[in-house]
């Protein structure tokens, strides 16, 4: 019997602020998994899993750590790990496991098949990203036209490349027109 080398690793694309979004898009079921496969934990609910993930992130994410170094692969990612005699080899290690089995911190893929409109038609909740953490909630009126929710004036200011955040799909593409309340 000896100690087995163990590695975890975790992408490093994104920060704190965006791996919450992407936690927060990702599905019940995905959450889930990474949570029971990483930690081995039985019976936990959707909500545990989230919560769990995002202590993973405030834990690892962004946070300089004697038992994490950044590594660059093809891109960026968080690598912890060490001899193990079946326990985890650092204090980090199940954060960096956790993050990595559910891809919260890897950059999503931007989708173009459709817009903040299509997801708002569909009822899904959008927001616009360009002011995050004060982002405003988007919503499609009766007559069609696609409403940024903000009370502050931006009036003039151009605006027309923005991705847009639905929380089903991640990002979209912000809708042909839309305008300010
Ligand atoms: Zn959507």
């Amino acid at each position: 019997m000896g100690a087995d080398y163990v590695v975890a690793i975790a992408p490093m694309e994104v920060d704190a602020d965006e791996a919450v979004m992407n936690l927060v898009a990702l599905s019940d079921e995905a959450a889930i998994t990474a949570v029971s496969v990483v930690l081995g934990m039985e019976d936990v609910t959707a909500n545990e899993a989230r919560l769990r993930i995002a202590t993973a992130i405030h834990a690892i994410v962004g946070v300089e750590r004697r038992d994490v170094d950044p590594v660059r692969f093809e891109g960026q990612a968080y690598v912890t790990g060490g001899l193990s005699w079946g326990d985890s080899p650092t204090a980090a290690f199940d954060e960096v496991a956790l993050l990595g089995a559910a891809g919260v911190t890897a950059k999503q893929p931007v989708i173009s098949e459709h817009n903040a409109r299509d997801c708002l038609l569909q009822g899904h909740e959008v927001f616009a990203w360009w002011d995050i953490p004060y982002r405003h909630a988007v919503e499609i009126r009766e007559d069609g036209t696609v409403m940024v929710l903000t009370d502050t004036d931006r009036s003039g200011e151009s605006v027309g490349d923005d991705t847009f955040y639905c929380q089903k799909c991640g990002d979209v593409e912000a809708p042909d027109e839309y305008d300010y309340r």
